[in-house]
C-alpha cells in the first residue's frame, strides 16, 4: 500500500518557448511547441511517484474531463505507475488547460482554464479517502476548490493523516485553514501573500515563516527559486542553497520540490536532509523542457547529490 496521497489538479500543459515574454496585445513570432500533462497536483503526484523507492504507488485523487486529454493523462500516470482508481471523469466540463510561455531565461507566464478540476467536490474527495485507510501522508494545492481543500484538510486531520499544502496559485487563506498543517511549502510570493511580509532577505523570509509557524503550521519552508529553500519549525532555522544549474525551464521547479520533499520525509528523513533532496530534484528539473517531462529518477537525484 502506498503511504502518499496526492489530491489536485490534472492540466495538460500546452507549452511555447520563445525568446521574450508577449505583453498585452503583442505577439512574440518564433519558438517551439510542447504537450504535455501537468497541473499542480498531477506534477506532485508523478514526481513523488518517480522519487519514492520500494515500489510503492502513490495515490492521485484528481478530475479530468471525458476527453482525449483526460484519457491521455490517465494513461500516462498508469505508465509511471500512480494509482489512478480514484481520478474521476467529469461528464460536462472539458480537462483542465494551460497555456505556458517560456522565454529564453526559462522565465513562463502560465494562463489556466481549470475545467473539471473546479468541479472535484468535497463529497467525492471524501469518497475517495474513505477507501484508504493505511495512507499516512497528503499533499494537497490550491487549483481545486477551496472549500474541497478545506475539507479534505479537516478529514485527513481527524483520520490522522500528516498534511501537506502548497498554496499555489497564490491567494489569500482565512488563519482557521493554517491551523492543522503539518508543512506549508509556499514560494516567496505565496508567503508574502499569506502573511504581508515582502520577502528580501533571510530575516524577512524568518519573519514571514515564523508567522505561518504561530498560526499553527507544525513545518515552514519557503522556496526561494534559484536561491533555494528556508525552512522553520520549533527545532529548526536554516537556509538550504538551491544547487547551480543553468535554468532551462523552470515551470513545475515547485511542484518537483515538494514531491520530493514529501517522499523524503515519509521515509523518516529530517526536514533539513528533505529539502537538501528536494533542492537537487529541483534544481535537475529546472535543466530540462517540461513539467512532468523534466522530473528526476531517483537515481539521478542521488548521483547528483554524491
Ligand atoms: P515555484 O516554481 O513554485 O515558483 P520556486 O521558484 O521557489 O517555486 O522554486 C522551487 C524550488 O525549485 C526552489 O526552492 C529551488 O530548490 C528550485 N529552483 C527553482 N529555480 C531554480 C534555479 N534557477 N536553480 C536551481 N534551483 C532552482
Amino acid at each position: 500500500m502506498s503511504q502518499i496521497i496526492v489530491i489536485g489538479s490534472s492540466n495538460t500543459d500546452m507549452v511555447v518557448k520563445a525568446a521574450q515574454l508577449p505583453g498585452p496585445g503583442e505577439t512574440v513570432l518564433g519558438g517551439t511547441f510542447l504537450m504535455n500533462s501537468g497541473g499542480k497536483g498531477a506534477n506532485q503526484a508523478m514526481a513523488a511517484q518517480r522519487l519514492q523507492t520500494g515500489g510503492g504507488q502513490v495515490v492521485f485523487i484528481a478530475k479530468v474531463g471525458n476527453d482525449v486529454f483526460g484519457r491521455e493523462a490517465i494513461q500516462a500516470f498508469e505508465k509511471a505507475g500512480l494509482d489512478t482508481r480514484f481520478i474521476l471523469q467529469d461528464r460536462q466540463a472539458p480537462s483542465g488547460v494551460a497555456l505556458i510561455g517560456v522565454d529564453d531565461e526559462g522565465e513562463n507566464s502560465i494562463m489556466v482554464a481549470p475545467g473539471a478540476n473546479a468541479n472535484l467536490s468535497a463529497g467525492e474527495v471524501s469518497d475517495a479517502l474513505g477507501e484508504m485507510p493505511d495512507a499516512e501522508w497528503v499533499m494537497l494545492q490550491l487549483e481545486i476548490p477551496l472549500d474541497t481543500v478545506k475539507s479534505a484538510i479537516a478529514e485527513c486531520t481527524r483520520k490522522g493523516l500528516k498534511v501537506v499544502l502548497n498554496p499555489a496559485p497564490a491567494q489569500r487563506l482565512d488563519d482557521e485553514f493554517l491551523k492543522n498543517i503539518h508543512l506549508i511549502i509556499p514560494n516567496e510570493t505565496e508567503a508574502e501573500l499569506l502573511t504581508g511580509i515582502s520577502i528580501t532577505d533571510t530575516n524577512t523570509v524568518r519573519e514571514a515563516a515564523s508567522i505561518l509557524h504561530k498560526k499553527g503550521v507544525e513545518n515552514v519552508v519557503i522556496t526561494l527559486g534559484a536561491k533555494g529553500a528556508f525552512l522553520y519549525n520549533a527545532t529548526t532555522d536554516l537556509l538550504v542553497l538551491a544547487p547551480m544549474v543553468e535554468a532551462i525551464d523552470t515551470t513545475a521547479a515547485g511542484d518537483v520540490f515538494c514531491g520530493a520533499l514529501v517522499v523524503a520525509l515519509s521515509e523518516g528523513k529530517s526536514l533539513a536532509d528533505g529539502a537538501a533532496f528536494a533542492c537537487q530534484a529541483a534544481a535537475l528539473s529546472v535543466a530540462r523542457m517540461g513539467a512532468q517531462p523534466s522530473i528526476p529518477s531517483r537515481e539521478e537525484v542521488e548521483t547528483a547529490m554524491g
